[in-house]
């Protein structure tokens, strides 16, 4: 594991995997991500992302919405953790359209979350988890995304596993002959 390296979202420094907590050059923290400590605006998507679990009723304003299940809210920390430091960097267009904020895609082998799209009739299980902006204190903020999300989003882009290089989907850290290394368990990737 030694050569495999992440990037920190915020001072761009590679250093070895995993990352746990913090970045050990500037200090980077994921508590604005996790939800230990939230800006008004990251209370919001919390919220926004926690209202399909505990609301009978929907109201679908975007084409996607999806949320951590609770075994997703669970591990977050760890989901970040792994996010950042196995993920694909991305860039995703604001709604407004005005800025790209970089962002991290990662999925893992087990369901965290729960979504609707207006394409599909009932919920959809999600493995999948999107980091927004993860190097901002204000903006950023995870969440459960659907495969049909990211595949209409980032359909032409590939990526390698991070671990032996071999080609993958966009958004899978690590291929299925990597994971046995882990006996097939992404948090042991953590350790
Ligand atoms: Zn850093
Ligand atoms: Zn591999």
């Amino acid at each position: 594991m030694s050569s495999t390296y992440y990037e920190c979202p915020s001072c761009k420094t590679k250093v070895n995997v995993p990352f746990i907590l913090h970045c050990p050059v500037c200090g980077f923290t994921i508590d604005h991500l996790s939800g230990k400590r939230l800006s008004d605006f990251q209370q919001k998507k919390f919220n926004k992302h926690t209202e399909l679990l505990y609301c009978d009723t929907i109201t679908l304003n975007g084409e996607y919405n999806a949320s951590f299940t609770h075994k997703g809210n669970e591990q977050l920390e760890d989901l970040i953790n792994f996010t950042i430091s196995f993920g694909d960097r991305v860039i995703l267009p604001s709604t407004h359209g005005d800025h790209d904020n970089l962002a991290i895609i990662s999925y893992v082998p087990e369901i965290i979350g729960s979504g609707t799209t207006i394409f599909n009739v009932g919920y959809l299980p999600c493995s999948g988890i999107c980091i927004v902006s993860p190097q901002s204190y204000n903006f950023g903020h995870p969440f459960p995304v659907l495969d049909s999300w990211v595949n209409r989003n980032f359909k032409d882009i590939s990526s390698k596993c991070k671990i032996c290089g071999k080609k993958v989907n966009i958004g899978q850290p690590i291929c299925r002959k990597c994971y046995r290394r882990y006996d097939n368990n992404w948090k042991n990737t953590l350790k």
